[in-house]
């Protein structure tokens, strides 16, 4: 039925015959479904849950015939988002202090750059600046908003998050970097970095499947319904009549072949990014119901060799901005390319680059790179962002600051739901791998999200 992958995953494919083996979920209720856990998207943040529940079976503590499904509907996995980013291993500059946002990202990075030296995915600590500029109004004994706001920034990251950053001299800025303008300040993130997305959501993969993960690609979740106590075998009683403690059908349909089957899991995992709010839906009943937000992001690229900078440089962020603001990032053969910002559109598939845009970003990057050639920009890509609010914040300051969303739904059992993963995501999806695993696992609590506010 699922178009898999065809290295380890279709040599274990026999093992996965529907309806035909019985798991124990320790943390619902014993039931016999076809895989323990199945979580839907195949991001790096779904690669990376998956990953954490597959090393979890296969640990010894667990039932040898534990299994973990994971479900992506393209023909490939992390063709969304999590290959349309900036792919900035970020800091944790920007999230206020307690955050899960904050959390999340900074032991994933810390995690993030241990994993690609393990496992070999090219990545660099190339560092970043954040340069603020003096604006009209700014007189000589005001420092500005901008340098009000980066020093904010320096102390929450000096006094409570335990993240370096340092002040970059006048002198220092000019020799570094000539080509920069910062009539304000220069604030040094000596932490963030950059990393192929695709090598490691190739490595994530390749764990997975050593762990006994299975991969069903061109596998799109049409239906989601808990299943009602004795429609599958206990091997004890239920512990629970909340629904999903007798386990989950999913309907799957096949891509490649419009044809529909089902599958059970003892846990789900809602980790489809723009597709979550849907998967969700198809749970809840319609006065829960959710809706996300769309804020693309376009970037440009650039095929000039000069200006050239060496790490990344941020503008200060606006405060309430959906975006960091329009940025210089580099990738791992040091082109430069920039972005995102932020446009709100109606559909999570209008991933189309904007070029209409351009314009306007490059007025946002001449503030801080004023020699930019504008004829050596061309519109490259565009991501869309997952937002839980309309014009969501992106950072905290102003109005508007949206955390991520991971919980175990109320009311329900083996139900794990992701909402509004936008940055830092992809920095942060090693520890939300093993966020998952120890909400279902652990013998401690976990922080999880508080409950959503649905109208
Ligand atoms: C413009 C932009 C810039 C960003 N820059 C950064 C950055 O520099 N650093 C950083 O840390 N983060 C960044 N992020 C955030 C980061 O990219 C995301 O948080 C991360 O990629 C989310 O991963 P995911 O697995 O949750 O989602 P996705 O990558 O979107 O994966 C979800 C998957 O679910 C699948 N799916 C959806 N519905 C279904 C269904 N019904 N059935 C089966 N499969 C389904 C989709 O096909 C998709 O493959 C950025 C995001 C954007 C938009």
């Amino acid at each position: 039925m699922f178009a898999r992958t065809a290295t380890a995953t279709a040599r274990r494919q026999q093992q996965f015959q529907l309806g035909s083996t019985t798991r124990l979920f320790s943390s619902t209720a014993s039931v016999r479904t076809d895989f323990t856990h199945v979580v839907i998207g195949g991001g790096a943040v779904g690669l990376a849950i998956a990953r954490a529940l597959a090393s979890h079976s296969s640990s010894s503590s667990s039932s040898p015939s534990d299994t973990t499904l994971l479900l992506e509907r393209h023909p490939h996995i992390g063709t969304e988002t999590s290959s349309r980013n900036s792919e900035v291993i970020h800091a944790g500059l920007y999230y206020g202090a307690s955050s899960l946002k904050t959390r999340l990202c900074i032991r994933g990075r810390e995690r993030m750059y241990a994993f690609c030296a393990a496992r070999g995915v090219p990545h660099a600590r190339v560092g970043k600046w954040v340069v603020a500029q003096k604006q009209d109004g700014d007189d000589g004994d005001d420092d500005g908003a901008q340098i009000r706001i980066l020093r904010g920034i320096h102390e929450l990251c000096e006094r409570e998050l335990g993240v370096p950053t340092r002040w970059v001299g006048r002198a220092e800025a000019a020799r570094e970097e000539p080509d920069v303008r910062a009539t304000g300040a220069v604030l040094e993130s000596p932490e963030t970095g950059i990393v192929d997305s695709h090598a490691l959501m190739m490595a994530l993969l390749g764990q997975f499947e050593e762990d006994g993960g299975v991969l069903a690609l061109n596998s799109a979740v049409v239906g989601i319904e808990p299943l009602a106590s004795g429609s599958t075998t206990s091997s004890s009683s239920s512990s629970s009549n909340l629904p999903g403690s007798n386990g989950w059908r999913i309907t799957v349909r096949d891509a490649a072949t419009s044809t529909s089957s089902t599958i059970t899991a003892s846990t789900i995992i809602n980790s489809a990014g723009l597709g979550a709010a849907a998967i969700h839906n198809m749970i809840a009943p319609a006065d829960r119901h959710v809706r996300l937000y769309y804020a693309k992001g376009n970037y440009f690229s650039y095929a000039a060799s000069s200006p050239k900078v060496r790490r990344l440089i941020y503008p200060v962020t606006a405060p309430g901005a959906g975006g960091l603001g329009t940025h210089l990032t580099l990738d791992l053969a040091g082109r430069m390319r920039f972005g995102p910002d932020v446009e709100w559109v109606s559909s999570p598939t209008d991933l189309a680059v904007n070029a209409a845009r351009l314009p306007a970003a490059v007025a946002e990057i001449r503030k801080y790179l004023p020699s930019i050639d504008e004829g050596s920009l061309s519109p490259d890509y565009a991501g869309i962002r997952p937002k839980l609010a309309p014009a969501g914040a992106v950072a905290t300051g102003g109005k508007g600051f949206v955390d991520f969303y991971i919980r175990r739904e109320d009311g329900y059992a083996g139900w794990v739901n992701l909402l509004g993963i936008e940055s830092p995501g992809l920095t942060s999806c090693l520890e939300i791998g093993d966020m998952v695993r120890d909400m279902l696992y652990g013998s401690g609590k976990v922080e999880e999200s508080a409950p959503l506010e649905t109208p």
